[in-house]
């Protein structure tokens, strides 16, 4: 990757493109769908793929890191190395994700060592926690933690993935360790894990793309803990990766860097107008690429025995198990933005428009059904959460969600127009011959059968 471009106009692309993948929540698509989702990507302008990684291959020295996931088609296939020559013929590099002691893959390491369990700030042990992946974080400061994370990121890159272009160091959002040994110390000891499998990755593979937080290069406080950052040299082969929620952009850290990524959600739970924000941001703080989170999850939240239904890739419930997401419509809507807003984040509004109707009715294309194709969109994407979709799409719910009566009622009354809105929806294409107009009709008609029942009922 390039270093950052100073200055970059408004409407120049961005030089790193692609999407934040999260293979290890997603056990139902094997080597087939993979490749369709790579084709997408390609379509999308991409030039980049996170896959997340750990937790998701069969180790071999540590089985109970995928214990879990053992239905995860890569845990029985092994198809990943090959996924990745697929991708690279596509002219699409690929970095392997993984949180250093925390979330999936390590979280799962106390489960048969619980000595290395992290400490919580009221001097308890870690409690059970995750997505998907159910354990613990570990502390850092205890040689065998270390170790243990050497030895399982090694494994991944050099024995089974090679081929892979660099890591994704994620530092963890959800969890540090308050023993006596970490403290405010404790990013100076995940730090040294991280200088050491730099290092390791770097003597194999010079020019590996590695990503890092920007936490271990100042002392200041990390957003989301109270404890002090690591104030450590930064060496000048780091990426850097920034996120809206852990990660605030550094502008003169950035300069240092081979390149600096800005990260958000949108494609996966947001809506076309997060996204042009994101890439917006990303270029505004003269960022290399903006990356956007492709997380069609098909696991099953935990804890283990939840007996919780195996999640739907964007809530899209007609979806059967396996089936590959990224060309229904209404994701779509965001790959079109993704794709159009990091070729030019400084595109206005109409002329997103104007290719997202190219793109989706062909010479059908109206300034009405391109803005009920958006509103749709909205309805199903606005609000949506990893696990639960957006409140909309559970009327049975509202009363519970919406808190005191008087904001129930407001919003039950603002949900009841857009669901009118949606009825006329299907009205008007029901009976279209424009096949995307058909499938607006059919998703908007869910909608409204889904508060029809409910209204029914009261
Ligand atoms: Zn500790």
């Amino acid at each position: 990757m390039a270093r950052p471009i100073k200055g970059a106009a408004a409407n120049e692309a961005f030089v790193v493109r692609g999407y934040y993948s999260t293979f290890m929540r997603m056990p139902t698509f094997g080597l087939a769908e993979w490749k369709q989702m790579v084709d997408c990507m390609k379509e999308d302008g991409a030039n980049f793929l996170i896959l997340w990684t750990a937790g998701a291959f069969r180790s071999k020295r540590f089985p109970i890191t995928w214990k879990y996931n053992a239905e995860h088609k890569n845990v029985e296939h092994d198809y990943a190395r090959e996924l990745i020559e697929y991708a690279h013929t596509k002219q699409i590099r690929v970095v392997l994700g993984f949180t250093p002691f925390a979330y999936d893959g390590a979280n799962q390491y106390p489960l048969e060592h619980p000595e290395l369990k992290a400490t919580q700030k009221n001097g308890q042990p870690a409690k059970l926690w995750g997505m998907h992946a159910w354990g613990y974080n570990l502390c850092p400061a205890r040689e065998a933690s270390q170790s243990f994370m050497r030895d399982y990121v090694r494994e991944m890159f050099f024995e089974f993935y090679p081929n892979a272009d660099g890591l994704l160091i994620e530092s963890s959002d959800y969890a540090v360790c308050h023993c006596s040994r970490c403290g405010e110390k404790y990013f100076e000891h995940e730090f040294a894990f991280v200088r050491a499998i730099s290092d390791e990755v770097w003597r194999a593979k010079s020019d590996a793309t590695i990503l890092v937080y920007p936490r271990y290069f100042s002392a200041r406080k990390v957003q989301g803990f109270d404890v002090a950052g690591a104030a450590q040299n930064f060496d000048p082969r780091w990426s850097l990766s920034f996120t809206p929620h852990s990660a605030p952009i550094d502008e003169e850290l950035a300069k240092e860097a081979r390149s600096c990524l800005y990260w958000n959600d949108a494609l996966t739970i947001g809506t076309p107008a997060r996204i042009r924000e994101g890439a917006r941001i990303a270029r505004e703080r003269g960022m290399t690429g903006y990356i956007t989170s492709c997380e069609p999850f098909s696991c099953i939240d935990g804890p283990p025995g939840s007996n919780k239904p195996r999640q739907k890739p964007f809530h899209f419930e007609w979806l059967r198990d396996g089936e590959m997401p990224l060309n229904e419509l209404l994701v779509r809507v965001n790959r079109v933005a993704y794709r159009e807003y990091t070729r030019n984040p400084g595109l206005s509004e109409g002329v997103f428009r104007e290719a997202l109707g190219r793109e989706v009715f062909g010479d059908a294309v109206s300034a009405r059904n391109i803005g009920d194709l958006l509103f749709l969109q909205d309805c199903w994407f606005n609000g949506a959460d990893w696990f639960t979709p957006a409140l909309f799409l559970r009327p049975a719910e509202l009363k519970r969600s919406a808190g005191p009566e008087k904001l129930f009622a407001e919003k039950r009354q603002n949900y009841l127009i857009r669901v009118e809105r949606l009825r006329e929806m299907v009205k008007t294409y029901g009976g279209s011959t424009v096949v995307s107009e058909r499938e607006m009709a059919r998703i908007a008609s869910l909608v409204v059968r889904k508060w029809d029942s409910e209204i029914n009922r009261n």
